[in-house]
């Protein structure tokens, strides 16, 4: 049997009895949009964030498109201003600048944690940028002490995509508390992963957090009356359901991704990889374990062989997508070279210590030169 990358089934295996008793109790209720489940969802979210509001969406992109539309709307931003973005992140972060009609402006990582590099922001910042977007990677805080001290002095927003990091803590402050507003995903692979798409922006701003809701409900706050060009992107009832069954599973699901993550770091001594670099432990929240090899293909091939499931995340960086044939002329070598280097491992809180060893052993098993 393979060890498997992500086993959607036994994740929510574990879970089934309470999921399908909060799915009936959706069904029966005869109210499926904007309803309870959501508000109460809102509710325990913001709260176990620590921020003040919360408001649901229809997946994780319009989350963050949501931010950078609520701040058009409210005149902090206009079109052509400059968003600065990690270069290295998944498409979502650069088609959520583009979609809003603002220039994405890509720095590169610091290779160590692969989190934007909060000295190449300062360089970057012009006088059209008005946003600074960090990612927080695989699961790891970005660099947010330093990234907060640059945007409150040079005068900027702070929008956090926090897709990969639910529950990664800093100075006792959770992931989404850090900027003026943080877009959350819970597509189902995701730490926290709905049946599903779904989405959350989070925020202490009221008057962002209002926007937000009513620009995800056609624009309107009182039934068909439409102040804004809103558009459709609800977290649905029984989406919301379901998240409130898993929110309360996923600080024992982060424990065991980080026992998973130790065991991982303790195992595997190879020459030809290089393991993931931790600034502070309760900061990552082990999204993804991420190695890096000069011989990644060959390493993935082989471990392939001996039944491990291993993913690219990502095989192509934003820059070089066709998408945006404008931004394939910028040089960023750093990310150019992790995106030919990154391998991801198994990572699941339903991996069983055995898999783990085995997974290990599989690894410094590997002979560079085969
Ligand atoms: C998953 C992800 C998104 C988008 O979330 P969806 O719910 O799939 O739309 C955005 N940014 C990052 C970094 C992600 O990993």
């Amino acid at each position: 049997m393979d060890v498997p990358f992500l086993s959607l089934h036994d994740v929510n295996a574990r879970l089934a009895d309470e999921l399908k008793a909060a799915a009936a109790r959706v069904i029966d209720s005869g109210w499926y949009i904007l309803g309870e489940e959501l508000a109460g969802f809102e509710r325990e979210f913001a709260a176990w964030c620590g921020t003040r509001h919360a408001v649901g969406t229809g997946n994780g992109l319009d989350a963050l498109c949501l931010v950078l539309r609520a701040w058009r709307e409210m005149g902090a931003l206009v079109e052509g201003d400059e968003v600065i973005v990690p270069a290295n992140t998944f498409i979502a972060s650069f088609l959520a600048i583009t979609e809003n009609g603002l220039r994405p402006v890509p720095v590169e990582p610091d290779p160590l944690t692969f989190n934007i590099d909060p000295a190449r922001v300062e360089a970057a910042i012009g006088p059209r940028t008005r946003v600074i977007m960090p990612v927080h990677l695989y699961g790891q805080l970005a660099d947010m002490d330093a990234l907060a001290e640059i945007a409150g002095r040079r005068g900027l927003l702070l929008l956090e995509d926090a897709a990969q990091a639910h529950g990664a803590i800093r100075h006792g402050k959770r992931a989404g508390s850090f900027g003026h507003a943080a877009a959350f995903s819970f597509f189902p692979t995701k730490n926290l992963g709905a049946l599903g798409d779904g989405g959350a922006v989070v925020t202490d701003d009221e008057r962002l957090a209002a926007c937000v809701s009513a620009l995800r409900n056609y624009g309107s706050e009182v039934k068909y009356h439409h102040p804004m060009r809103g558009i459709n992107s609800r977290l649905d009832e029984i989406q919301a359901a379901m998240l409130r069954v898993k929110l309360r599973y996923l600080d024992a699901d982060t424990a065991r991704r980080r026992a998973i993550a130790a065991q991982y770091r303790d195992g595997i001594a190879h020459p030809g990889i290089v393991l993931p670099h931790v600034r502070n432990e309760e900061a990552h929240v082990w999204h993804l374990f991420v190695i890096r090899s000069p011989w990644r293909d060959a390493l993935q091939r082989y471990l392939r062989t001996l039944g491990v499931q291993t993913q690219v995340h990502y095989p192509v960086p934003p820059h070089q997508q066709a998408a945006y044939p404008e931004l394939a002329d910028l040089a960023l070598p750093i990310t150019d070279r992790l995106h030919a280097e990154v391998l991801s491992l198994p990572m699941s809180p339903t991996l069983t210590d055995a898999q783990v060893q085995r997974v290990i052993a599989a690894c410094r098993s590997f002979a560079e030169a085969a």
